[in-house]
């Protein structure tokens, strides 16, 4: 019976945490951008990714979001599950797994712009839910927007496991769905940051 209630439940914000804390996916400490601001939280989302069963669970359970939209539920299968990057591409292929979907795409930074594979605009082209690992400011959701409306097609879902609360909560409409909304803070500097003023050690992280 447990076994038949879970495959109903989404795991609450604070079980997603515990999963992303467990696997190094969410770390707390001292954190320095390249860019100088400084964190005493970072998020390196793939780490999480890398257990097969961490990441069923956690695409088990965003699609779990997609699967109760009504719009969505009765488009499927015919619905193009959509990654911005890299990060997104496990994200996509879990959910696209558990809606059973008929397509993936994911685009990729080539000479500094985001872009699909050459010829993917060919052949049949479905609505589509955007998936990525984390949304920080909203800028790759954004690009992806672009490329989908590029596309011809229609955006039918947007989520991720993880979203900035700073981050727009919906695109063209469409509510962002998320299992955990994280209020990041950034100091802008080292003279701001409480974690330089009590002397914890600094890591730089690359992005
Ligand atoms: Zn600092």
């Amino acid at each position: 019976m447990a076994a038949a209630l879970g495959v109903q439940l989404i795991p609450s914000p604070e079980e997603i945490m515990q999963i992303l804390k467990r696997t190094g996916a969410f770390r707390e400490g001292h954190f320095v951008y390249p860019t100088g601001k400084h964190t005493a939280h970072y998020f390196q989302m793939p780490l999480a990714f890398r257990y097969y069963d961490t990441a069923r669970v956690l695409a088990v359970a965003l699609s779990r979001k997609f699967r109760v939209n009504r719009d969505i539920a009765s488009q499927l299968p015919k619905v193009s599950i959509i990654s911005p990057s890299s990060g997104g591409i496990p994200v996509a292929f879990g959910v696209r797994d558990a809606l059973s979907a008929q397509q993936i795409y994911w685009a990729e930074q080539e000479n500094g712009k985001r872009m699909y594979r050459q010829y993917v605009n060919q052949g049949d082209i479905n609505p589509c839910i955007i998936v990525d690992d984390i949304i920080r400011s909203g800028h790759a959701i954004e690009e992806t927007v672009e490329l989908v409306r590029g596309l011809g097609s229609s955006i039918t879902g947007c989520g991720a496991i993880v979203r900035f609360t700073s981050a727009p909560d919906q695109v063209e409409g469409v509510k962002i769905e998320s299992l955990v909304e994280f209020d990041a803070k950034y100091y802008e500097s080292a003279e701001a940051c409480s974690e330089c003023k009590k002397g914890v050690p600094e890591e730089h992280v690359r992005f």
